[in-house]
């Protein structure tokens, strides 16, 4: 039962955004930013966010060479530059926002391990710098030197590509930092605030969200902005995306670790971090494609025993113990272009942010403050 003043202060809000991820905290602060009078508030479905944005790597990342020159043949030249592009402008409104000290921004590089059947792409290098030229000076170029610094194994064929402007953000503190900053400027976050299903009449969004203690509350909003990613198929049937399980796991300490920076294997299918002398390590959908396209959290035992074994070989001097594992949940499509659009009078939708969120989603936020602002 809803009281009268319940009904009268709280239950309609300007803006309604579902998803209390790294993009629906990010479209809060860039609508509150420009509209300090509106009232916005976001509903998660748990305390903490439980998709992807909490259970990432940290790689800020714009995209590897081979990364780069697969989505030039799926999408062309100018599409494929406008997605590193977004990526990094994504980031610079990110830092700006919410300071490097409080993101655990450090500026460690990103290489790219190129094995032999990706040695054709090397020859791409130039091509490649040249079309991100005016916001990557000199992005790529080629680092060997380094497998013997990283103690990383070095095959017959092996290189090391390096991105020059590549880094590594604390995943947890950006999160905690972004929190912060929506709060201050007055949005509200509704966490263990499951949305079941929303409708549109011709004025406002009927928003119906499943609350543990006391069952369903209708809120009411002018606009809602549907940044659910991976699980937006529960509310959008049709939207254009699948989820993918990205599973991961840290090790203890690591006495003497030379290991420094992110570094992105098979296309980007396994990544590699420090984190200060651990090391993080995930990837391996690729493995088992069928069962890892999954909203389901579970660790898949294999691929975990998989990726073990995988970072013994790239690092055959470093002994390791893993300390704790876990999984998140990205959204994939047949290209990686982030949906971001208005769907209907009422209704924006911003997912599908594949395994770059942490770039895209300081841009991705101003996009929707531009839609809805339209
Ligand atoms: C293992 C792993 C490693 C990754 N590594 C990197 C990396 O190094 N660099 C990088 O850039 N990106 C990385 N990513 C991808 C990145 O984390 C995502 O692109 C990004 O977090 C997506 O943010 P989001 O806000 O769109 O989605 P999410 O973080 O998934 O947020 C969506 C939110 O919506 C909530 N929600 C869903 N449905 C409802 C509902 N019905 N009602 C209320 N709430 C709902 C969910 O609980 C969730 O909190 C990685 C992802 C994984 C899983």
């Amino acid at each position: 039962m809803i009281s009268f003043w319940e009904r009268e202060s709280l239950l309609h809000t300007d803006v309604a955004i579902i998803g209390g991820g790294i993009v629906g905290l990010s479209a809060a602060a860039s609508l509150a930013e420009s509209n300090p009078n509106f009232n916005i508030t976001i509903f998660e479905r748990s305390i903490l966010p439980y998709g992807a944005s909490t259970r990432n790597a940290g790689f800020a990342c714009f995209g590897s060479l081979t990364e780069v020159l697969s989505d030039i043949e799926i999408m062309g030249e100018s599409a494929a530059r406008e997605l590193v592009f977004q990526r990094w402008i994504g980031l610079q409104i990110t830092r700006q926002r919410l300071g490097d000290a409080a993101i655990g921004f450090e500026p460690n590089e990103g290489f790219e391990l190129i094995r032999e059947k990706e040695l054709p792409a090397l020859e791409q290098i130039d091509s490649v710098n040249a079309l991100v030229s005016d916001f990557l000076p000199e992005y790529l170029s080629i680092a060997d030197s380094r497998f013997a610094e990283f103690g990383l194994r070095q095959n017959a064929s092996d290189h090391l590509v390096r991105m020059a402007d590549e880094a590594q953000v604390n995943t947890g503190k950006l999160m905690h930092a972004l929190e912060k900053y929506v709060l201050s400027l007055g949005v509200q976050i509704r966490t263990g605030a499951f949305v079941k299903q929303f409708t549109e009449t011709d004025q406002k969004v009927l928003i119906e969200v499943e609350d543990q203690t006391r069952g369903n509350i209708t809120f009411s909003a002018n606009q809602l902005v549907v940044c659910s990613n991976a699980f937006t198929n529960q509310l959008l049937p049709k939207t254009d995306l699948y989820p993918g399980r990205g599973q991961v796991f840290i090790t203890k300490p690591i006495d003497g670790l030379n290991f420094k920076g992110n570094l992105h294997i098979d296309e980007g299918f396994y990544y590699l971090r420090n984190v200060g002398n651990r090391l993080l390590f995930g990837g391996a959908r690729n493995f088992d494609f069928e069962k890892e396209n999954t909203t389901d959290f579970a660790l898949n035992d294999q691929i975990q025993s998989h990726l073990e074994d995988y970072l013994h070989d790239l690092l055959p001097d470093i002994s390791f113990e893993v300390d704790q594992r876990w999984a998140g949940i990205m959204a994939f499509g047949k290209t990686k272009q982030p949906i971001v659009e208005r769907i209907s009078a009422h209704t924006i939708v911003a997912v599908k942010m594949g395994g770059m969120g942490i770039a895209l989603a300081g841009n991705i936020g101003e996009i929707v403050k531009e839609i809805l602002e339209e």
